[in-house]
């Protein structure tokens, strides 16, 4: 495919996910740019009218209602931000809404947590949600739940959050407006960057120097974390346009504009790419040379006789790095016992343990359902 190929690809997808960052809605001081909302929208509209359907990643709650609680810049801790983001995520729930309505779409609130999402339940129900009100013709208007994700369970950045979004509503492109015109091959306030107008793989990356570009003041990206973006969808089959948050007309109607990343990876829809790539691991399960054959070259479920030993204080639930005996993480997943608890039953066979302490001791440390190899390759 060429470059022209993918733009065209992007600006006919049927389904689109479309991500706005704070610096694009809000002014200099915080506070809501009505004005830029509405001309997004109207954008937007005329995509959604033109037969796509269309999901909005939305940041600018904290940005937003920082101003409403007398602050005068964006507040550091991460109580402040989540008050902040409880009064301006309805404000900006509120602007949307009114801006597609005179359109005549209508707008449904969707709050994700990284910490949810990898919950396989919880993924199936934001997915049928999502899919439903597209399905319904309403534009899904997608943040983190701020209120709630505390450090340890957020994804951080509404740019990886929208390629998640993306996978998990098998989206046809991602389109990530920025407050730069694109990838550059270095700083674009420096003499002599170019812009990069198409990323095939990630060779395409190794002489990019990215670092400190974005607006930090009132959001939280910046081209590290749109190109981390694009990286995930591209690995999970999904084409990614960086453009100028001034130029969305351009992007959603021909996508001549920023720069382009192909689609690298096959379509998937596993929640595991959630916990691969939003999840703050909490400890680490240390495995013996069996046990990394039996998880890489198998594929099997994590049994307690090959653990090692194990680091951390993670709760069973929680996210947890599993290390081979030269230090190296070979996967992530979700743990089915306590960091106190576990210790006791390392190196033992699950008929063992379920003879002495009982079934439920016959369950596996991690399921291979719940079990993702790393690093993933495209
Ligand atoms: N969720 C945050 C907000 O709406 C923003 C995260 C980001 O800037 O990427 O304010």
């Amino acid at each position: 495919m060429t470059s022209t190929d993918v733009r065209s690809v992007i600006a006919t997808a049927r389904r689109i996910v479309v991500k706005i960052g704070s610096s694009s809605l809000t002014r200099d001081g915080g506070g809501l740019d009505s004005h830029r909302i509405e001309r997004l929208v109207d954008s937007i509209a005329a995509r959604r009218l033109s037969g796509s359907q269309v999901v909005v990643v939305s940041s600018g709650a904290i940005a937003t209602g920082f101003p409403q609680l007398g602050l005068s810049k964006r507040p550091r801790d991460l109580t402040t931000q989540q008050a902040s983001a409880s009064v301006g995520q309805g404000l900006l729930l509120a602007r949307y809404t009114e801006a597609f309505n005179r359109h005549g779409f209508t707008v449904g609130q969707v709050l994700l947590t990284a910490d949810d999402m990898t919950r396989r339940s919880h993924y199936r129900n934001a997915q049928r949600t999502l899919n439903r009100l597209l399905e319904m013709g309403a534009i899904p208007l997608v943040n983190e739940n701020d209120t709630v994700a505390t450090a340890e369970i957020r994804v951080g950045d509404n740019d990886r959050l929208a390629a998640l979004v993306a996978q998990l509503i098998h989206a046809d492109a991602l389109l990530l407006l920025s407050d730069v015109d694109g990838l550059y091959d270095g700083p674009p306030a420096q003499g002599g960057s170019r812009l990069i107008v198409e990323v095939l793989g990630d060779d395409d990356l190794l002489n990019v120097r990215i670092g400190g570009i974005g607006s930090a003041g009132v959001g939280l990206g910046g081209m590290t974390t749109k190109v981390d973006a694009a990286r995930i969808a591209s690995m999970a089959g999904i084409p990614t346009l960086i453009a100028r948050f001034d130029s969305a007309g351009d992007a959603l109607s021909h996508a001549n504009v920023g720069t382009v990343f192909h689609a690298t990876g096959r379509r998937t829809r596993t929640r595991l790419l959630w916990l691969a790539h939003a999840s703050t691991p909490m400890g680490q399960v240390h495995l013996d040379s069996g046990a990394v054959q039996a998880v890489v070259g198998k594929r099997a479920s994590l049994l307690p006789a090959g653990i090692t030993h194990v680091a951390g204080s993670f709760m069973a639930g929680d996210p947890v790095d599993v290390v081979d005996a030269s230090g190296q993480v070979i996967a992530r997943g979700l743990v089915n016992y306590d960091a106190q608890e576990l210790p006791g039953l390392l190196g033992r066979s699950t008929r063992d343990l379920s003879r002495e302490l009982g079934r439920e001791y016959e369950r596996e440390v991690i399921h291979r359902d719940d079990l993702i190899l790393l690093p993933l390759v495209p």
